[in-house]
């Protein structure tokens, strides 16, 4: 019954993963090795159940090619779940049994940190298998500077799309974590005014004082008046209650899964707002990752991000000549890649 899923769509393959000793459940799906060995992180969760878990690793392993092969990274697409409680499953005998998992697909999988998998667990994982890509091993490794850079650049180019620019602009930021309070400084010192929300009061008094940010209470950041929206906290803030109270131009940040349904880049569209895919945004984080026998310097990491505008403006231009949503035409870019690695190359 896993070939009639509602999300199994074309994967390659999934497998599932049982160690009676450590008590180990997981389930790796592989969407796509087209374009290389599939790449993505673990998800530690307590599912409610093993059906949910199934569709969270389809759809999250779909999704990872799709911003893959946008990311023009000769990677594809996959990812794994870990059905448990974080704060109890997580020894270091379960992390050794997902990690001969990972081992027994032979390379076909590459595993990274994800929600609730640090990169301490990664290290502990690594000595079970050499498939995993790990961007907290050394110092100064972290993904967000990139990631932030490649937000700004992505904002940057759904604003110029409408003739707009960052200079001047009022931006409403959403979540001051590691991505966020470094757009935050990049889009201060670039001239933007700032209107910041988050939960952690402390954040928000830091990006009040270091870039005169306005603040707003948490939840409120969507119905600012402003040029562009930037989400850089949770996911799934679109949806049919936030949309219709929106007052921007534009919506373009780092957080993952901005849509509560892919009906909602419709919305968006209705509404006039231009809509920047999040996962071509904030893909600056899978541009860092070095591939095997590479490594690579932050100027080359950043230098990567520069892909990001460029796949942008195919993505709106897409959109409006054929008059469907940018979720849509990033999707039908990613699917005509995925098919054939050329093609974003012809597709503008
Ligand atoms: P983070 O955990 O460092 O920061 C998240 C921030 O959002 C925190 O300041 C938190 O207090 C705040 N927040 C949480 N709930 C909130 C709410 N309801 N309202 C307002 N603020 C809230 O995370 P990050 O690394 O900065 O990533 C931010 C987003 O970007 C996440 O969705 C993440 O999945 C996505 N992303 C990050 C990277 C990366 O390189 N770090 C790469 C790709 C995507």
């Amino acid at each position: 019954m896993i070939f009639e899923h509602a999300e199994f769509h074309d994967h390659e393959a999934v497998s599932f993963f049982h160690d009676a000793e450590s008590g180990l459940k997981a389930i790796i799906a592989i969407h796509s090795t087209r374009l290389g060995p599939s790449l993505g992180g673990c998800r530690i969760r307590q599912y409610s159940s093993t059906d949910d878990a199934l569709t969270d690793v389809l759809r999250l392993s779909k999704g990872m090619s799709y911003k893959n092969a946008l990311a023009g990274l000769p990677l594809g697409g996959g990812k794994s779940v870990i059905i448990g409680d974080p704060s109890v499953c997580k020894t270091p005998a379960l992390l050794h049994a997902f990690g001969e998992a990972v081992e027994r697909l032979n390379g076909r999988y590459i595993t990274a940190e994800d929600s609730n998998s640090t990169p301490s667990d990664m290290e502990i994982i690594a000595q079970s298998t050499k498939h995993v890509r790990n961007m907290g091993f050394g110092p100064g490794d972290s993904p967000s500077p990139v990631t932030a850079r490649g937000t700004f650049l992505g904002l940057e180019a759904a604003l110029q799309h409408l003739s707009l620019t960052i200079e001047g602009a009022t931006i409403s930021l959403e979540g001051l974590g590691a991505v966020g309070m470094d757009l935050a400084r990049q889009l201060h010192e670039a001239g933007a005014r700032l209107v910041v929300s988050d939960i952690d009061p402390e954040r928000v008094r830091v990006a009040c004082s270091a870039f005169g940010a306005r603040a707003v209470p948490s939840g409120e950041g969507h119905r600012v008046a402003a040029t562009a929206f930037v989400p850089c906290a949770l996911g799934a803030g679109l949806n049919a209650r936030t949309i219709p109270e929106m007052q921007v131009r534009v919506v373009a940040g780092a957080a993952n899964n901005q849509l509560a349904t892919p009906e909602d880049g419709w919305r968006l569209r209705e509404r006039g707002i231009l809509y920047a895919p999040d996962y071509v945004v904030n893909a600056g984080g899978v541009m860092s990752i070095p591939l095997p026998g590479q490594s690579l310097s932050m100027e080359e990491r950043m230098s990567r991000t520069a892909r990001i505008p460029q796949t942008l403006k195919q993505v709106f231009d897409l959109a409006e000549r054929e008059g469907i949503d940018t979720n849509t035409a990033a999707d039908r870019l990613a699917e005509a890649v995925l098919g054939d690695p050329d093609a974003t190359d012809r597709a503008v």
